[in-house]
Order: C-alpha cells, then sequence, then structure tokens
C-alpha cells in the first residue's frame, strides 16, 4: 500500500470541494460545508497499485490566496489548482497561486523536481457566463508547466476522475 497526498488550492467558491466530493463519491453535492479544512481519505487501485490517498481542501475558509500555501505544498505529493471561469477573481487567484508555487519550489531547492501540478477551470457548464477564456487557462498551464483541463463537477465524473488519475500517475512516476 503506498500512501499518497494530494492537496486542493484555489480561491473560496471555486469549487474544490464539489470537484473533490465528485471524485470521491461520483456525486454532485451542490452545498457542501467547505468553512472548515477538511482531509478525505481513500482507497484506490490504478494501474495494479494499491493507493492509500489522503486529500486535503484547506483553508477553504479564506478568499486569501496567500494563506493557503507553504503547509500543503509542503506536506503534498500532488497538487490541483481549481478556479471558477465564470468568475475572474478566482483565475488572478490562480496565477497568485501558481507562481508561489513556483516560489516555494524554489525555496525548497526542488527546482523543476517539485510537486506534480494540475490546473483546474471548473465550472464549464456556466460558459455561457464565462470570463476566463479557455486559451488563457492553457497559457496559465503552460507557462507553470503543468497539466490544465476545463470541467464541470456539477455535470460530470469522468472528466475530473481522468484528471486525478493523472496527476495520481504523475506523482507516482516522480
Ligand atoms: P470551494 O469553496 O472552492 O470548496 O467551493 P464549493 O465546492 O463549496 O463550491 C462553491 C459553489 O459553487 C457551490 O454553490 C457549488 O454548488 C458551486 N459549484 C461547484 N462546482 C460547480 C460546477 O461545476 N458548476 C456549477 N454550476 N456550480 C458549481
Amino acid at each position: 500500500m503506498t500512501d499518497m497526498k494530494l492537496a486542493l488550492l484555489g480561491r473560496r467558491g471555486a469549487g474544490k470541494s464539489a470537484v473533490l466530493v465528485r471524485f470521491l463519491t461520483r456525486r454532485f453535492i451542490g452545498e457542501y460545508a467547505s468553512d472548515a479544512n477538511s482531509l478525505y481519505h481513500k482507497r484506490l487501485s490504478i494501474d495494479g497499485r494499491q493507493l492509500n490517498l489522503e486529500v486535503y481542501d484547506p483553508c477553504s475558509q479564506s478568499s486569501e490566496a496567500r494563506c493557503i500555501l507553504e503547509e500543503p505544498v509542503d506536506w503534498a505529493d500532488g497538487l490541483v489548482v481549481v478556479y471558477d471561469i465564470s468568475d475572474r477573481t478566482s483565475f488572478i487567484d490562480a496565477q497568485s497561486i501558481l507562481r508561489q508555487i513556483r516560489e516555494a519550489r524554489t525555496d525548497n531547492c526542488k527546482g523543476e523536481s517539485g510537486v506534480p501540478v494540475c490546473l483546474l477551470g471548473n465550472k464549464q457548464d456556466l460558459c455561457h457566463a464565462r470570463q476566463v477564456r479557455e486559451d488563457e487557462g492553457r497559457r496559465l498551464a503552460q507557462e507553470s508547466r503543468c497539466h490544465f483541463q476545463e470541467v464541470s463537477a456539477a455535470e460530470g465524473y469522468h472528466d475530473i476522475a481522468g484528471l486525478f488519475t493523472r496527476l495520481i500517475r504523475r506523482v507516482m512516476e516522480h
């Protein structure tokens, strides 16, 4: 059994809990109590390997990007940065979070071998109210050398499951 730790980062309301609950339970829970730091556990098998996954949804009560970092960046083996495509402020927070992750990597002397990260543009179902273009998300991910995908926690399980599986594989190869 391999232990693996992932953390979700992003502005409050971006849908971190919804994304995580969708991944863990396959269900969409509209109003999840996301006012506390939450640690979730799941056992799963990927490529024949048994994993004991811990996922941390930290500090979601804060709208301050700054407070979220350091601790999860040091703690986690992989990070998911979430923004809401219908909320530009959440995208600006995601930019700031990715910058801080890069700086934390440099400080830790981990360089490019720092933890795998993926950037997630959530609430794709709200594309009629879109404030962040898909190519802006893609470009930010390229700059940060991380994987990017737009998803909807409200509408689908497969994209989100695929994204976590991909991140977990990258962590295993790391
Ligand atoms: P967190 O603060 O980042 O953990 O965000 P939550 O998971 O609590 O979600 C904030 C709000 O956005 C809640 O009202 C969710 O129901 C809603 N939400 C989350 N994901 C989606 C989505 O993919 N589409 C839509 N339309 N709403 C979503």
